[in-house]
């Protein structure tokens, strides 16, 4: 049996725009014949005709940087302590759902806690769970202030920790072959993280000579690499050792731009957590006064160095940041589209084929996603509206109205958002300090009454 998918406009993942009259014929899961609908094969009686006739179809969107085991935590403190991994894995399963009903196909989870994602990859894999394609990491490694080692030293990084710290380099391949072993797709390097230098930012927590070690054992074991780095060191340490993947590279300087050309690098800059941190922050959260500030601090810094390093030619991919409270999975994914068309001076045709065809070359599946062509998987995404005249409609749950994998429709579920948020488990009770002063400000209690007379 053969699926016939009428489409009103059909955007291949290429290309400036999307041809009007087509049809995609499916069979076995994969593209068989896409093009005009005079061309197409004719339905045999027992094939299966869908009508998106009034729709745009384009490739499944793929988001690179989806953290499944976080839980969309509050704090830090949940995602490294709480909760046991059994729950994680069960949690994170609910999460990639959600992400695939938000029209993520495919998603790239590099760092999680234990072997949660790789672990949910499975499940979805053999079929016992609809998810996502998932294209695992497990923890990262890290070393002393790197990303994960904000506890003091007598606590260290916990067991549970998205991240792993290792000490020397005997550690750190060890590692990267442990992991090997467990089934990991991605070799997740936490590079800077906590140290920052006046006049030199945030400072890489290994030197150039270990983390090029690291790199060339996890490539030799046939990983994907990607590594975590704001600042300009790790930036160019990270494009001097040739990872494939930089997110965040905020930082980049020229020489950095140089090297990423240099050993094919691409960059996923991750700015909806930025973004997200400055416009959804709120006066009541005591962090409002510095946390917005020092994000948008860091988004000019990005913006201005991404557009830098995509004119001369380094590949931009897309990944949200999913994971936390202020970018919960399966909600704002697509915002980073729109962030590229507004800041990064992306046509929508670009944004979505970033989101595609160039973010599937890291996935493991490789380019046998991302775009709708012969012999690729059906992942098909159907848009109520034209994401090329306006890009956030992607953000819009209403305007998707149909999700397929593998050719086969995906049974979207209706949002649904855990009455207890998992974080509770921390005993936290508070997340403010009450003074007399922020009570009073909150209009809470006596003391309000008094500031209104
Ligand atoms: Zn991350």
């Amino acid at each position: 049996m053969r699926t016939h998918i009428r489409c009103g406009k059909l955007f291949t993942g290429r290309g400036a725009d999307a041809a009007v009259g087509q049809t995609i014929v499916i069979e076995a899961g994969r593209i068989a014949f896409a093009g005009p609908t005079a061309a197409a094969p004719p339905p045999r009686p027992e094939d299966a005709v869908q009508d998106h006739a009034g729709a745009f179809v384009m490739p499944g969107l793929i988001d690179l940087h989806t953290h499944i085991s976080y839980g969309d935590a509050f704090t830090q403190e949940a995602i490294d302590l709480y909760g046991s991994m059994e729950y994680r894995a069960l949690r994170a399963m609910h999460l990639a759902r959600k992400v695939l009903d938000a029209g993520y196909t495919s998603i790239a989870d590099p760092a999680c806690s234990g072997l949660v994602s790789p672990a949910v990859r499975n499940a979805v894999e053999v079929g016992l769970f609809e998810g996502p394609r998932i294209t695992a990491a497990g923890p990262a490694l890290t070393s002393r202030q790197g990303l994960y080692d904000w506890y003091p030293s007598w606590i260290g990084v916990p067991p549970a920790s998205t991240g792993v710290q290792v000490r020397s380099m005997d550690e750190a391949i060890e590692e990267i072959r442990r992991q090997t072993k467990e089934g990991v797709d991605i070799v997740k390097i936490a590079l800077d993280g906590i140290l920052s230098v006046p006049g030199k930012g945030l400072v890489s927590g290994f030197n150039q000579a270990e983390v090029s070690a690291m790199v060339t054992e996890a490539h030799r074991l046939g990983r994907i690499v990607a590594v975590h780095a704001r600042g300009t060191e790790g930036a160019l340490q990270a494009a001097r050792a040739g990872v494939d993947l930089i997110l965040h590279a905020s930082g980049m300087d020229d020489a950095c731009i140089e090297a990423a050309l240099a050993n094919g690098c691409a960059i996923c800059p991750s700015l909806t957590l930025l973004t997200n941190n400055i416009d959804f922050s709120q006066p009541t959260d005591d962090s409002n006064v510095w946390w917005p500030p020092l994000q948008q601090k860091e988004l000019d810094g990005a913006v201005a160095a991404i557009i830098r390093a995509r004119a001369a030619g380094v590949p931009v991919v897309t990944g949200s940041e999913a994971g936390f409270a202020i970018t919960p999975c399966g909600e704002w994914h697509a915002r980073e589209l729109e962030t590229y068309v507004r800041l990064l001076g992306f046509t929508p045709a670009e944004a979505l084929h970033s989101t595609t065809v160039a973010s599937a070359r890291f996935l493991k599946e490789g380019d046998s996603v991302g775009e709708i062509a012969v012999g690729k998987w059906a992942d098909l995404l159907v848009v109520d509206g034209d994401p090329l005249a306006d890009i956030t409609v992607l953000q819009d749950p209403a305007a998707i109205t149909a999700v397929y994998k593998a050719g086969r429709a995906v049974e979207r579920r209706a949002p649904f958002v855990s009455g207890r948020h998992a974080g509770e488990m921390s005993q936290g009770m508070w997340n403010s300090l009450y003074t007399r002063e922020a009570v009073s400000r909150r209009g809470l209690g006596p003391l309000a009454a008094r500031a209104a007379e």
